[in-house]
């Protein structure tokens, strides 16, 4: 059993222990209040006793000395009349037997005289009543009549003459009507005579039983004075009654309480069930039980409750667990259906990407062969012409120069290449002074044809930067070429090109004086496929690579406005191997092809 049991158990344990306490005080009080009545009662059943006592005690010792009845014996009126007057005494006394003894015991006149059952002539001179009265005493007697069969109580007197008693008149009480009244009253009260033999009783089943076991000697007596005639005498109660308070006859139990009657040394006893000396202890348990009752309900109930509530929250959350585990399920299904369209989408991205770098690869080479292809078409044009002149010596210097285009065409091929191969750019100690001029020669051309004037102001000390000089060519060629489109519609179109060494870089400048570019433009110019050029040859992605290809070596290319009109654009190139540089500037193109 657990604490919690016994804590639970602890009320109803300690009313009962209160019930068990406030019974025994109720049954205390019970009990006083029983034995206040008893001895109420006692004292009234003993005044009838002693009443009656009282009423007949003088009736023998008048009848002795009256020389009515003593004619009887022989002293006076003859037997007959003595007869009459008994009956008449008896009649008017309400005595149940007057009757006159001679000396030795024998019945001269008798109140029944006439009655089958009369005493007349009949000896009783073995009573104890006759006993005493001769021997000048008051006999006193309880028996059973031997002629009658019926109980009653002997009072007898002597009748002296000359102070020997000659006679004796008796009166004998009949003492079944007190009984009668003693039983409607529906009380248990019997009375004992000296040797504790119940000889008046309410309950007649326990007349002539007795307190306890008699000795034989007291058997040997009342036998000898046929007090009780042939009952037989037996105890009551297998316990010898001794004045205890509890008493248990034929297996009934009682309150008993007893008090001498002061006469004969007879006792009376008055009993009551002991139930009803309990009669309390009946409301207590039934306010003890019901409360227990009421706690085991409101307990019983409680933990129902509570018991309803945990399983009511037991519900609740395996609801809310398995609403959770089904939006888990469904946000991972969610989820990978994102994923899976994500995943879907870079690789739709991955093929864009790829077309789009395919596209512009494409116009890249489109772009950067288209130049030099013109170039050779002038010098295989102007070739042929020497040679059909006859001039072989411009002709050969010709054939060196598109030799040379070639070349140049060779190795720009490669370079694209080197775009879509990473790794093959190399990185080298180059005088930039050299870049220049090789650039210089492929836009050449391209002033020839405009008519813009290109001036290049270049320090005659090398310009040592550790970078790939075909791809500083190939933005230096595009910045000419674009400067010398700018500045074609001008009268007097120039183009400079510049160079300045600061400690960490070199500035290579490029100004023309064409129109400018608008300051909302200044940022677009750099993007992929921006062009203003309406010929086939403005294709947008010089800038867009030249860009690239700058911060791919870890430089920068910018522009501005030039005064008072015209565009500079600014290559800035680090002038000292840094580790900031990308060790692979083809790298750029990289992203862009990889999955
Ligand atoms: P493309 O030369 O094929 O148009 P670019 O990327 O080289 O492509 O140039 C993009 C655009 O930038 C040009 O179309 C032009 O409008 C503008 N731009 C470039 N350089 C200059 C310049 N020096 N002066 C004015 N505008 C320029």
């Amino acid at each position: 059993m657990s604490t919690r049991w016994l804590i639970l158990a602890l009320p109803p344990l300690l009313l009962i222990m209160a019930a068990l306490a406030l019974a025994y005080v109720f049954q205390e009080l019970d009990e006083a209040g029983v034995d206040r009545k008893a001895a109420e009662r006692l004292t009234l059943y003993r005044q009838t006793i002693i009443g009656e006592y009282q009423k007949y005690r003088y009736l023998p010792y008048m009848i002795a000395r009256d020389p009515r009845a003593t004619a009887s014996i022989g002293l006076g009126q003859p037997a007959e009349s003595a007869n009459r007057f008994l009956e008449e005494m008896a009649a008017n006394s309400g005595a149940d037997l007057l009757y006159v003894m001679n000396a030795d015991g024998t019945t001269v006149a008798a109140s029944n005289w006439q009655k089958p059952l009369s005493l007349v002539g009949r000896n009783y001179g073995f009573r104890p009543y006759f006993k005493a009265a001769m021997r000048g005493e008051e006999g006193q007697f309880f028996a059973i009549g031997l002629t009658t069969g019926r109980p009653g109580l002997f009072l007898a007197r002597p009748t002296p003459v000359e102070g020997e008693p000659v006679g004796v008149a008796v009166v004998k009480v009949d003492t079944r009507d007190l009984e009668t009244a003693w039983a409607e009253g529906g009380e248990l009260v019997f009375a004992t005579d000296a040797d504790g033999v119940i000889f008046l009783s309410s309950r007649p089943d326990w007349r002539y039983r007795t307190l306890a076991d008699l000795p034989a000697e007291t058997r040997a007596a009342i036998a000898s004075s046929q007090k009780y005639a042939k009952e037989t005498l037996k105890p009551v109660s297998g316990q010898p009654v001794t004045g205890q308070k509890q008493l248990t006859i034929d297996r009934q139990t009682f309150r008993h309480n007893s008090t001498d009657v002061g006469l004969l040394g007879w006792k009376l006893h008055f009993l009551v069930p002991v139930e009803e000396t309990h009669n309390s202890a009946l409301p207590i348990w039934a306010v003890t039980l019901t409360l227990c009752l009421f706690y085991a309900v409101i307990v019983l109930g409680l933990r129902g409750r509570r018991l309803r509530k945990a399983s009511a929250l037991l519900r609740q959350e395996s609801a809310d667990l398995k609403d959770l585990n089904q939006r888990l399920v469904g946000e991972i299904k969610e989820r990978r259906r994102v994923e899976h369209a994500l995943l879907e989408a870079q690789r739709g991205l991955a093929r864009s990407n790829r077309l789009a770098a395919v596209g512009e690869m494409s116009a890249a080479v489109v772009h950067e062969l288209s130049q030099p292809l013109s170039a050779l078409r002038m010098f295989v044009a102007g070739t042929r012409k020497f040679l059909e002149k006859g001039d072989t010596q411009t002709a050969a210097e010709n054939l060196q120069e598109i030799d040379s285009l070639q070349m140049r065409m060779t190795s720009l091929t490669q370079e694209l290449k080197r775009f879509a191969r990473p790794g093959e750019s190399r990185i080298e100690d180059v005088d930039l002074r050299d870049s220049i001029q090789a650039a210089e020669k492929i836009a050449r051309p391209r002033f020839e044809e405009t008519g813009v004037l290109l001036k290049i102001d270049m320090p005659d000390t090398p310009l040592i930067v550790e970078t790939a000089p075909l791809r500083i060519e190939q933005i230096l060629v595009n910045l000419l070429r674009n400067a010398a489109d700018a500045a074609a519609d001008e009268d007097d179109g120039v183009v400079q090109l510049q160079v300045q060494e600061t400690g960490t870089s070199v500035l290579v400048r490029v100004l023309d004086n064409g129109p400018g570019i608008p300051v909302g433009l200044r940022e677009r110019i750099f993007d992929p496929f921006f062009s203003t050029k309406t010929n086939s040859e403005g294709m947008g992605l010089g800038l867009a690579i030249s860009m690239r290809i700058a911060e791919d070596l870890g430089g920068e290319l910018s522009v501005s406005g030039n005064r008072p009109k015209g565009a500079v654009f600014e290559l800035k190139v680090p002038a000292l191997k840094s580790g900031d540089t990308a060790d692979d500037p083809s790298e750029y193109l990289e992203p862009a092809i990889a999955e």
